[in-house]
């Protein structure tokens, strides 16, 4: 099973850097994920390569031009496979960890597009987008980030992407309350010792702790996730 991914983005260099390390840079390799990236400039058709322009109405900043966006995505779905346009964009929908489950086996490929300055025409809204994402109640930059957030989160999600097959099962969201502590050695530092049962080999028990202490955790820091999943709970 693979993810596929387009990023189209006037910085491909962020996207690529990221994708050069760690679990990411595995899976692109062992093939579980395939990320192609476009330079929206290579879209233009002024020598200057402008993909922004000023905003109709006044006011500060600068807007993306439609067009390039237009050429670019034509360009790209040339090949025929289809895809969801997604917008990365702090007005669409807030991603979680059940959009990353919906998008990662949804089996389509994802065309992801990053703004930048105040914003992309919304015109590219009108005519090109299935799907409009943003990454919590924040305003960033641009959209390098998000989609990376967001094809991280989904390839972990992979069978074979982790080196552990049941990291991401037991991860905080995946069973639909916070993970529970995690201890590795020494058993013992600046008095704080590892709970006992963790060492006991008892794995009755330290499964039986393990939920205990997930529930406690999400019932102090995110009683909303309780109200949320009260029938799906371990
Ligand atoms: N004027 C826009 C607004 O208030 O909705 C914000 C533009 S922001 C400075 C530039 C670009 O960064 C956006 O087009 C979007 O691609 C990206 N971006 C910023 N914050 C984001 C978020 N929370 N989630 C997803 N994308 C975001």
């Amino acid at each position: 099973m693979s993810l596929y991914f387009d990023v189209l983005t006037i910085f491909p260099q962020i996207i690529l850097s990221y994708l050069q390390e760690s679990i990411l840079k595995r899976a692109l390799d062992r093939g579980i994920v395939d990320v192609k990236v476009y330079n929206l400039r290579d879209y233009t058709m002024d020598k200057h390569k402008n993909v922004d322009d000023y905003p109709y109405g006044g006011g500060p900043g600068m807007v993306m031009k439609v067009e390039p966006f237009y050429r670019a995505i034509k360009d790209i779905k040339a090949d025929g496979i289809e895809r969801t346009v997604v917008m990365l964009t702090p007005q669409g929908r807030t991603f979680n960890q059940a959009i990353a489950k919906e998008l990662a086996f949804c089996n389509k490929r994802l065309l992801l597009l990053c703004g930048r300055y105040e914003g992309i025409d919304e015109r590219v809204r009108d005519l090109l987008v299935d799907d409009e994402i943003s990454i919590g109640d924040y305003v960033l930059t641009g959209g390098e980030l998000p989609a990376l957030v967001m094809i991280d989160s989904m390839t972990r999600l992979m069978p074979d992407a982790l080196g552990d097959e049941g990291s991401a099962l037991q991860d905080s969201f995946s069973t639909g309350i916070l993970d529970f502590p995690h201890y590795t050695r020494p058993a013992e530092f600046m008095g704080l010792k590892v709970p006992d049962v963790l060492i006991s080999g008892n794995h009755k028990a330290i499964e039986m702790w393990r939920k205990e202490e997930a529930l406690k955790r999400t019932l102090e820091r995110r009683p909303d996730l309780i109200q949320k999943h009260k029938g799906a709970l371990p």
